[in-house]
């Protein structure tokens, strides 16, 4: 079977800035991927082509079997399906709810009861009197939600769609749309720059970085085995232990740790702050506390190097104390020494 969207090959040059290049990504029906990586790497780019408000050099757009973008062919984007949401999720703010739920829709679709089955499907039945300042801005959010799939969208597209609220409602709304979006089975794409975040909607993440993908997969692939050691820093905290390889064993100044990946020779591995462990000892010493209230971290000086460790308790040590310091963790990823 194959996936409900594809972008296949897809690049994209301005001037002289490779915005993406040769990207290839899937997204199976009613599942969610998140583009993430950082400011100016393509994503929004790559969001644009697939909506058709972008024409790429090269590559293919495919939804559900119809090519919308591919040699000498170029669906416009009003006749895509496929709805955007932007950061703002602007509502108008003259039109009453009903009105903005109704933008998008034909008189055919507005006397069908359609407005009302899309208000009733983000939970506000009954609020189609109201107006945009009447309401909180939850309610806004999901309002803006309401009319984006009341045309009834075969894909949704997210531009950095929560990076506006403050961080409660945030927290809040995302769970809200992401939870709604799964419900009605809609196949969605998440742009973000935030690694919890698209941890937290993804059922699938891209990782790109200068106009490229450096990786795809579940965020618990991506986290637990990165393709490099720029994706194992980019989506969450990482020690990059130099050591020697050798018959599924790196030697470290952390012991000696297994290999889940076949390498040999001088190599750095990825260990994960919450892999390590401090007790008393003296071959470190604590140089810094940070407590977090559901976790704590240290950072402990061994000879020439400092480890980040992180333990899930209120910190126990202080700067200064002596400390040793051990691994506790599953098979770790470790790459050539040049790698980037
Ligand atoms: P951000 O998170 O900051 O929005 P992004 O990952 O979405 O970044 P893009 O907006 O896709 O990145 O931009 C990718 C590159 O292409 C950047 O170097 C950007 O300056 C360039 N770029 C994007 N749009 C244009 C344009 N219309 N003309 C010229 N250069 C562009």
């Amino acid at each position: 079977m194959s996936a409900y969207l594809q972008a296949m090959s897809i690049s994209k040059t301005f001037d002289d800035v490779v915005a993406v290049n040769d990207v290839s990504l899937m997204v199976d029906e009613g599942k969610s991927l998140v583009l993430l990586g950082p400011s100016g790497c393509g994503k929004t780019t790559l969001l644009r082509i697939i909506a058709g408000l972008e024409l790429p050099d090269d590559g293919r757009v495919v939804v559900a079997r119809d090519v919308l973008t591919g040699p000498d062919l170029h669906v416009p984007p009003e006749l895509r399906r496929i709805g955007m949401v932007f950061q703002d999720w602007a509502l108008f703010p003259h039109m009453d709810v009903a009105r903005n739920v109704a933008f998008g829709l034909t008189k055919d679709e507005v006397k069908s009861g359609r407005v009302d089955e899309a208000l009733g499907m983000v939970g506000l039945a009954g609020y189609g009197n109201r107006y945009p300042d009447e309401l909180s801005g939850g309610q806004a959010q999901r309002v803006a939600l309401a009319r984006a799939l009341a045309p009834r969208p075969r894909v949704m597209l997210f531009d950095e769609p929560f990076s506006n609220l403050d961080s409660e409602l945030r927290a809040q709304v995302r769970i809200e749309v992401s939870t709604l979006l799964r419900e009605v089975g809609m196949t969605s794409i998440y742009v973000t720059h935030d690694q919890e975040e698209a941890f937290l909607l993804g059922d699938a993440v891209a990782v790109m970085r200068d106009g490229r993908l450096l990786q795809n997969g579940t965020p618990s692939e991506i986290y637990s085995n990165p393709a490099t050691p720029w994706v194992a820093t980019f989506v969450g905290e990482a020690n990059l232990v130099v050591g020697e390889a050798h018959n599924g064993l790196i030697a470290t100044a952390l012991g000696a740790l297994p290999l889940s990946t076949l390498v040999r020779g001088t190599c750095k591995a990825v260990v994960r702050p919450e892999h390590l462990m401090v007790e008393d000892g003296s071959a470190g010493t604590i140089t810094a506390v940070d407590f977090f209230g559901h976790d704590s971290s240290y950072r402990v000086a061994v000879d020439d190097a400092t480890y980040l460790v992180r333990v899930a308790a209120a910190p126990r040590f202080r700067p200064g104390d002596k400390v040793s310091i051990s691994y506790a963790g599953p098979e770790v990823v470790a790459f050539p020494e040049t790698a980037a």
